[in-house]
C-alpha cells in the first residue's frame, strides 16, 4: 500500500503504562508461583449494576423484541426520556440546563476524544498529569500542547495564573484521575473568570462528580456564574452507576456558548449527527433508571463501599504523614513515594516487598514523577489486607 498517513500519530506515545504492569506482574508471577498479589491499581468499577438498572435493561429489552414496541435507530442526541434524566439531576445541584444542550453519549472518553473535530487552532492547555486522553486526541489532530503543572505546591490542582494566551482551550478533570484532587468552588470560580476575560472555552471532565460528598467542591461547573458562557462539560455513567461496560455518558454543550458568530452547540449537533448514531434503547433506560431516586441510592450505596476503602488507605496514609492527595471526593489516592524513589522503581519495591501493585504516577504525565496512584475499587478485605502490607514498608 502506498496511501498517505495521518502524521500526526507519530507524536503520539505508545500506550504502555498498563501493558508494562501487566508484564512485570506476569513476569514476578513467574518467578514467584505462589504469590498473592493484591491490586491496588484497579482503575475500572468491580460491583455490579443496581437492580433498578437491571430491571430496566430487562423492560427494555423486552420491548425490542416486541412488535408493537420495536424502536430503530435512536435520536442521535438522546431520548427525551434521557434527557430529562439528566436535567432533573442537575437540578439536585441547582443547575437549570436547556434540554437542547444536553447530549446522551455511549461514554465519557468518545466525546472527549470528539470534541476536537469542532474546533481550529487554538492554544491548548491540558494538565499534568492526567487522564491521557485530552492530550492524545489533540495530538492525533495535530494540535500543540500547553501543559498547566500540577505539583504540591498548588496541591495538584493548576491554576491559570501562568497562561498568557487568549482564546484557549483549557481541560480541567475535577474530582482528577490520576491525582483525586478537586476544585473547590472557589478555586473553579477563578478558572471561570479567566475563561470569560481571556475569551477561553474550558472542556470540563466532571467523570467522578458522584463522588463528592460535601459542600466544598461543586459537582458541576455550571454551579459557577458565567459558566454557561465559557465551558462544556462531559460525564459519564461509568464510575457512578457501574456502566463501564454497558457505555453511556453525557455531555452538555450549552445554548449560550457562541464564537465567531458560530453556535458552539450547534456544531456539536452537526458533528454527532454525520458522525454518531446514538446510544441503543436498553442502555438508555438503564441510564434513565441509574438517575431515578432509587437508581441514585444504589448508586450512593456503591460509592459509599469504594469511598469506605478510600478512607482507610487516606488513613494510612494520615498515620504515616506522607504527602497525598484524593482519597475524599474521588476513589483515587495519589502519594508520593518514599525514599525519592521514582514511580516505576516503587512499583517494582511494593510488587517484591509487599505483593501489592499500584500505579506509576509518571505514566500520567512528566509532573507524576514520583508520585503513584492506588484505588479503592477492590473489595474491603482485599483493602484491609493491603493497608496491613503497605503499613510495614511505607
Ligand atoms: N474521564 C476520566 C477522568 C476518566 O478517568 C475516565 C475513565 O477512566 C473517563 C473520562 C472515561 O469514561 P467513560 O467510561 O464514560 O468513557
Amino acid at each position: 500500500m502506498n496511501i498517505n498517513i495521518n502524521n500526526n500519530f507519530d507524536n503520539v506515545s505508545e500506550n504502555y503504562l498498563f501493558s508494562e504492569i501487566n508484564k512485570r506482574i506476569k513476569k514476578y508471577k513467574e518467578e514467584h508461583k505462589d504469590a498473592d498479589i493484591i491490586r491496588l491499581g484497579i482503575g475500572d468499577v468491580t460491583l455490579p449494576l443496581g437492580q433498578k438498572v437491571v430491571d430496566a435493561l430487562i423492560e427494555a429489552s423486552k420491548e425490542m423484541g416486541n412488535k408493537d414496541t420495536f424502536r430503530g435507530y435512536p435520536p442521535e442526541y438522546g431520548y427525551d426520556f434521557t434527557k430529562i434524566a439528566v436535567k432533573n439531576y442537575y437540578e439536585t445541584n441547582k443547575v437549570n440546563l436547556d434540554l437542547e444542550s444536553i447530549f446522551i453519549s455511549d461514554g465519557a472518553k468518545s466525546d472527549l476524544g470528539n470534541i476536537v473535530d469542532i474546533f481550529g487552532d487554538n492554544p491548548i492547555y491540558i494538565p499534568n498529569p492526567v487522564y491521557p486522553v485530552y492530550l492524545d486526541s489533540n495530538l492525533m489532530s495535530g494540535r500543540k500542547i500547553n501543559y498547566i503543572e500540577g505539583y504540591e505546591a498548588n496541591n495538584f490542582l493548576p491554576m491559570p495564573n501562568d497562561i498568557k494566551d487568549n482564546n484557549c482551550i483549557i481541560y480541567l478533570c475535577s474530582p482528577n484521575n490520576p491525582t483525586g484532587a478537586t476544585y473547590t468552588y472557589n478555586e473553579l470560580d477563578k478558572w471561570v473568570k479567566f475563561a470569560l476575560e481571556s475569551n477561553s472555552l474550558i472542556i470540563y471532565d466532571s467523570a467522578y462528580e458522584a463522588f463528592i460528598k460535601d459542600n466544598l467542591h461543586p459537582h458541576s461547573i455550571y454551579e459557577i456564574e458565567g459558566a454557561k458562557e465559557c465551558a462544556i462539560e462531559i460525564c459519564s455513567f461509568s464510575k457512578q452507576a457501574g456502566f463501564t461496560g454497558l457505555r453511556s455518558g453525557w455531555t452538555i454543550v450549552p445554548l449560550e456558548l457562541e464564537s465567531k458568530n458560530h453556535s458552539i452547540n450547534k456544531l456539536w449537533k452537526r458533528r454527532q449527527a454525520t458522525k454518531f448514531n446514538g446510544v441503543s434503547y436498553p442502555v438508555q433506560r438503564a441510564a434513565e433508571a441509574a438517575l431515578s431516586k432509587d437508581g441514585i441510592k444504589e448508586c450512593m450505596d456503591n460509592i459509599d463501599y469504594y469511598m469506605e476503602n478510600a478512607k482507610m488507605l487516606s488513613n494510612l496514609f494520615d498515620e504515616k504523614g506522607i504527602y497525598y492527595t484524593g482519597g475524599k471526593s474521588s476513589p483515587y489516592i495519589w502519594f508520593k513515594c518514599p525514599n525519592g524513589m521514582n514511580s516505576w522503581e516503587f512499583f517494582d519495591y511494593l510488587l517484591e516487598n509487599v505483593n501489592v501493585v499500584g500505579t506509576p504516577g509518571a505514566g500520567f504525565g512528566t509532573f507524576g514523577e514520583g508520585y503513584f496512584r492506588i484505588t479503592s475499587f477492590n473489595t474491603h478485605e482485599k483493602t484491609k489486607e493491603a493497608i496491613d502490607r503497605l503499613r510495614k514498608v511505607l
